[in-house]
């Protein structure tokens, strides 16, 4: 039995202008149409991701900004919960009271990016309200008292870990089947060791041994990307091609546009959107590489949460204040 939905509006911040857009059927969307109708199944299961954003006000500055780093939910279609990165520790109580009021007691799978604090920083307090219960991430220890912390809070949990590495496959939902392919990092012993003594005193070691990893299910899928560089983008498009085709692409590096965000890997992965937490780097270079690649940024600059639904043929993207 189907029903048809009608949505209203909803408020993003789009590339060049500020459009609205609502819930929409892939196959039906166009670029001009400003409202849709939905065709949904009543008893579909559903994969929801969203991308909250948290507003702080900064130590510094005293303005209000939006809280640095990702931090990413995912409910499974079999309700198994997903968070992939939990920002940095600033926004704890906001990220703990937006988990709450979506009904999450515990999380079943992590998959933290890479140890920069922006991305893993609020793992400790998360086990305070919720259990971890599995815990993935990509083997690389950076020499910082934030990195200590976060082993040892997962060592005195007993959280149970996990290294994943180019190749690796894992079925996070079984029925019905959802699977996340990873596909980066791959590195070298050299890597791993420059990527903990930092010799050359810069980041991108760091944020190039970042987890990349795809989340499919049935026709849909997103492509979670860390803060890669553009380095490693060119190594996914040898290796992939077309494969990174993607739905949905999780903008790298928070959009940072001279180290990250290629434009051949915007258009290798030809994501219909492609949406980031942090626009702390957003520029009018990022926006025309995305424009270029025709896939619409989306992003956030107040406390809003963009959801994507999916029913694993249609998705539809939202955008809500909570
Ligand atoms: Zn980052």
């Amino acid at each position: 039995m189907k029903k048809f939905l009608v949505l209203s509006f909803i408020s993003f911040v789009l590339f060049s202008s500020c459009k609205s857009t609502t819930l929409m059927k892939k196959k039906e969307y166009t670029s001009k149409k400003l409202s849709i109708k939905q065709e949904t199944s009543i008893n579909t299961k559903l994969l929801k991701i969203y991308f909250p954003s948290f507003i702080t006000k900064d130590d510094s500055s005293k303005k209000e900004r939006v809280v640095w780093g990702d931090g990413i939910l995912v409910i499974l279609p079999d309700n198994k919960v997903i968070m992939v990165d939990c920002f940095d520790s600033e926004g704890s109580e906001k990220l703990i009271s937006f988990l709450k009021s979506l009904g999450i007691t515990k999380i079943d799978y992590f998959f933290a990016s890479h140890n920069h604090m922006d991305h893993i920083g609020n793992v400790p307090n998360l086990l305070t309200e919720f259990s971890i219960e599995h815990y993935y991430w990509n083997g690389v220890h950076f020499n910082s008292h934030g990195d200590k912390v976060i082993t040892e809070t997962l060592e005195n949990n007993n959280i149970e870990t996990t290294i994943l590495k180019q190749g690796d496959s894992i079925i996070v939902s079984q029925e019905p089947l959802c699977r996340l392919e990873v596909l980066w990092p791959n590195l070298t012993e050299k890597d791993i060791y420059n990527a903990f003594y930092n010799p050359g005193k810069t980041e991108k070691l760091k944020n190039n041994t970042s987890l990349v990893f795809k989340l499919i299910y049935n026709d849909f899928s997103i492509l979670f990307t860390g803060d890669i560089y553009k380095e490693v983008e060119k190594k996914l498009i040898k290796k992939y091609g077309k494969e990174l085709n993607s739905t949905i692409l999780k903008v790298p590096h928070h959009g940072e546009s001279y180290k990250s965000n290629s434009f051949s890997f915007v258009k290798s992965v030809n994501a219909e959107y492609s949406i980031l937490q942090d626009p702390q780097y957003v520029n009018i270079l990022l926006k025309s590489i995305y424009k270029l690649g025709k896939s619409k940024l989306l992003y956030n600059i107040s406390e809003k949460c963009i959801l994507v639904t999916s029913d694993g043929q249609s998705y539809s993207i939202n955008n809500f204040t909570f």
